[in-house]
């Protein structure tokens, strides 16, 4: 039988609330889980464990979910993306700038580290991640302990440019097939998994790459077999206006029209329904489509507004009935700054502190999203539900004084505090260090990986540039 711990007399438990269908604070409280499953949340456990922490000094929360990941590869653009975008084709970086960011295959194991890592020292227990697969992928998930939704990616066409001014797709419909294909033989291995901490998610890459077809099919694989479906959707201008110029509909209504919106469907990010006020759009159709149908947005607050980007806004979106969770996209992966951001950042969209509140936020990291990926056993600290849980020292001076500490945590702390995570009753970080991979040794690799793309990097871009004339440092390098 599988050992039973306690988490004894806990100074404070964020523990789930059936009454109020809300997280509630619990101080002075015990967390009790066996295996992989929670026991007991509330005061006064009387029954006997194997293992007893105490809990004085100690806050419980249930672990994180980032609802949209790039572990793989696109980590290796820190220092040298974080604000560069492509002026010309109206901030987005998907025609110029990523392409010539391509890690070599031998340096995904790193990118993957990295990242999960990072995640999981910052109190993320379930992650969405979506990225070309490779042979290790599965294997590197498994090793890492954390748990995951592994969406890999399918498109019918490749975004480049030929003069960092046009946006070219290069259609090739037949290969977009078969990466279904193999994308659904995957999904299926997956699925069929006796421990369920990976699963499978279906994931036509974005809204303009991807036949009507291709998306229509997609969608009916997905709902087949029972597995969520993600994509990316109004996620620049430019899309937005492309998508308009083929369809004459908003990338929303384009996914409406094709059946594809539904609970199980989470959208990456979600910055332009036809209300964003950079579109100066008429209508107002996309949020009420998403309301109704039920979709779930993935926003990714840090890397949009270092980029100048917003979305307007969370506490908008929700009044209108749209479910916003969070996600971390590329880097960095620390899922407690994520939460940070996307308070602030729309308390900034509507210049009003009241509009949201560390708890609102914290609510779309955790059951949010666990409700778009159809796991009612995620997210929360109760009685049956999964044993992914973040311990968290709240003797921490940054989380001092600690009247309100998810606050503390939230606007002060972030993950300084963060002692232990376990995902499935399994410790995968202690004393804020992972314990399941080597996160320095992949971080030394990750770097190796970057040297030789930076190296190659004139042979990808359409101008011959070299990195440092893409991707100035943010200081001049004195000889
Ligand atoms: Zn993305």
């Amino acid at each position: 039988m599988a050992p039973t711990t306690w988490i004894k007399n806990a100074g404070c438990v964020v523990a789930w609330d059936e009454e109020t269908n809300g997280h509630v604070y619990l101080n002075d409280a015990d967390v009790v889980f066996t295996g992989d499953r929670i026991d007991f949340v509330g005061k006064g456990y009387d029954g006997t464990a194997e293992e007893v922490i105490d809990g004085h000094e100690r806050m419980v929360i249930p672990g994180l979910i980032s609802l949209h990941t790039h572990a793989t590869h696109i980590t290796r653009g820190k220092g040298l993306n974080e604000e560069i975008d492509s002026k010309l084709m109206f901030n987005t970086t998907l025609f110029e700038i990523n392409p010539l960011l391509a890690l070599e295959p031998q340096y995904f194991n790193a990118s993957f580290e990295c990242a999960v890592s990072e995640l999981l020292r910052s109190g993320c227990t379930t992650m969405v991640e979506m990225t070309n697969p490779y042979p290790e992928w599965i294997d590197n998930v498994e090793r890492s302990g954390i748990r995951a939704y592994l969406a890999p990616h399918f498109s019918s066409s490749r975004y480049y440019t030929p003069n960092g001014h046009s946006m070219c797709y290069e259609w090739d419909e037949a290969k977009g097939r078969r990466q279904f294909e193999e994308a659904l033989k995957l999904i299926d291995e997956i699925e069929k998994r006796p421990d369920g901490r990976i699963r499978g998610m279906v994931y036509p890459a974005q809204v303009d790459s991807c036949t009507e077809d291709l998306m229509r099919d997609a969608a009916a694989a997905a709902r087949e077999r029972g597995v969520p479906l993600t994509t990316h959707c109004a996620q620049s201008v430019v899309e937005f206006r492309e998508m308009m110029h083929r369809h004459g509909k908003t990338p929303v209504e384009w996914l409406h029209g094709l059946g594809f919106l539904g609970p199980d469907v989470s959208l990456g990010h979600l910055l332009f329904p036809d209300e964003a006020p950079k579109l100066h759009w008429p209508t107002r159709n996309d949020l009420p489509i998403l309301a109704e149908t039920g979709a779930t947005v993935a926003h990714c607050p840090v890397i949009q507004a270092r980029r100048g980007r917003l979305l307007h806004s969370i506490a908008s979106y929700k009044e209108k009935g749209v479910k916003v969770a969070i996600g971390t996209d590329t880097f960095p992966h620390n899922m407690i700054d994520e939460i940070r951001w996307a308070t602030v950042m729309c308390k900034v969209a509507t210049e009003d502190t009241h509009s949201i509140t560390a708890g609102d936020t914290f609510h779309a990291a955790t059951v949010v999203a666990a409700e778009a990926l159809g796991r009612p056993d995620l997210g929360r600290l109760a009685i049956g539900a999964k044993a992914d849980l973040v311990l968290i020292d709240l003797g921490h001076p940054l989380m001092q004084p600690a009247r309100d500490p998810l606050r503390s945590l939230i606007f002060s702390a972030l993950d300084a505090p963060i002692l232990r995570v376990y995902v499935d009753g399994r410790q995968v970080v202690e004393d804020g260090e992972v314990t399941t991979m080597d996160h320095r040794a992949a971080a030394a690799r990750l770097n190796e990986g970057q040297q030789r793309a930076i190296a190659t990097m004139p042979e990808r871009d359409w101008g011959g540039r070299s990195c440092d004339e893409i991707f100035p440092r943010c200081l001049p390098t004195k000889h």
